[in-house]
């Protein structure tokens, strides 16, 4: 994201607040991840929770044309949404299901985790009533250590036996999820990873054999080739941005959202004037304030309130006062740049410099993961996709819409 492409990106009538998508750094960070993996181990790209906030049908597609072979998401409905949207790639629903769900998801062709043999048993039924022409593909679904959902490692053996022994399904892979990958301490990491190989090891001796195993999210994936395996399900690497803060992101991957605004009003505030609910914040000699129309229910946290600081006119501009639902106000420059009202404001993400806090800084100043600021962005705020310096789609609560240059930049 630069200067030039944000005058583009607000020629787009609409609300000021909007969120940038640079759909060439989603294509980009999984032909890294591809790279990293090699030829021989898929690559899921996790779609889940609105793609972590980016547009998951948008970024489902941009992540399949660059060479993802599956997707991955967290409910049933998610995995409808990217159906609707005409995706036909696999897709694995990862979290559990509600066994009201399952003749949705069989209909659908969105392949199921199985961690039961009660869920695998309400799935053969669906399958049969149904009258499925193939044998409805699962992943069975192993707890190595994160203690959620899955099956414990001594009562694999029963699930997979109860899939392989039933026609209407198909053992189509097994798999685990890392509690502790983005540590730098690996041997959590290896330990869940011996106990997944401990179960596959009683499988084969009973001649059972998944299509493919996988078990690395991003920072498995990062941490150690050890943990690649068949596949590895990537999401937080694939918008570019890092597991936790002991991991850097890999080379050729980089952040795909920036978060930018227009300032609406610029206000003079004498010595004592206070900003927004509670009056939080008293000018202590006169200051020049702007207002962004971004607020809590953007996902911009009331935690930044007197703390985060954004850009505008180049310059670092603190928090005034409580970040409100719609609304928030920032000190402007007082002699510094020339500002008026239109200028935009960039509020966070991706930027070449530390000129724009990122999303581990939001993080950061609200006490959580860069994983929730991203997914925090609310539906309110229309996704503007960009590709090679050229906007070509906006997602917003009215639709999905291409633009015009899509046609052109596309051919
Ligand atoms: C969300 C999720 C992932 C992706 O995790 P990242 O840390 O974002 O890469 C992988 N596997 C499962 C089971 C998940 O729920």
């Amino acid at each position: 994201m630069d200067i030039p492409l944000l005058e583009r990106v607000f020629r787009i009538p609409g609300r000021s607040t909007r969120a940038v998508i640079d759909l060439d750094a989603i294509g980009g960070n999984v032909a890294a991840a591809k790279k990293i993996v090699g030829p021989s181990v898929g690559v899921m790209a996790v779609v889940k929770a609105n793609a972590y906030g980016h547009g998951a049908t948008a970024v489902a597609r941009e992540a399949v044309a660059a060479g993802a072979d599956q997707l991955g998401v967290a409910t049933v409905d998610e995995g409808v949404q990217l159906r609707n949207a005409g995706l036909k790639a696999p897709i694995l629903v990862l979290g559990p299901v509600d066994d009201s769900e399952i003749d949705l998801a069989v209909g659908r062709s969105i392949e199921l985790p199985v961690a039961s043999i009660e869920f695998a048993a309400a799935v053969a039924e669906a399958a049969e009533q149904i009258g499925v022409s193939s044998p409805v593909p699962l992943h069975l679904k192993i707890d190595t250590g994160m203690r959620r959902f899955g099956v414990e490692p001594e009562g694999a053996l029963a699930v997979a036996q109860f899939v392989r022994n039933r026609p209407e399904l198909r053992l189509r892979g097994v798999f685990t999820h890392f509690a502790r990958a983005d540590e730098a301490d690996e041997r959590p990491t290896r330990e869940q990873s011996d106990l997944l190989d401990a179960a596959l090891h009683q499988l084969s001796a009973a001649g059972i054999v998944p299509e493919v195993v996988h078990a690395a999210n991003s920072a498995g994936m990062l941490h150690s080739e050890r943990f690649h395996r068949g596949a590895v399900r990537i999401g937080i690497a694939l918008y570019g941005l890092r597991p936790g803060p002991d991991m850097p992101i890999a080379p050729g991957m980089r952040p795909a959202m920036t978060i930018v605004s227009r300032l609406r009003r610029i206000t003079n505030l004498a010595q004592g004037d206070a900003v927004s609910y509670g009056g939080t914040y008293r000018a202590a000699r006169e200051e020049r304030v702007g207002l962004v129309p971004i607020g809590y229910a953007d996902g911009y946290r009331r935690a930044f309130s007197n703390t985060g600081w954004m850009n505008a006119g180049g310059a670092a501009c603190r928090v005034r006062g409580r970040v409100s639902m719609d609304q928030t106000v920032i000190a402007l420059p007082g002699e510094a740049g020339h500002i008026e009202v239109g200028d935009p404001v960039v509020v966070a993400g991706a930027w070449p410099d530390a000129s724009v806090p990122s999303f581990d800084d939001l993080a950061e100043w609200a006490g959580t993961i860069n994983y929730e600021i991203a997914t925090g962005v609310s539906s309110r705020v229309p996704r503007v996709y960009v590709r090679k310096a050229a906007v070509v789609a906006v997602e917003d609560l009215f639709g999905h819409r291409v633009l015009e240059v899509d046609r052109t930049s596309n051919a």
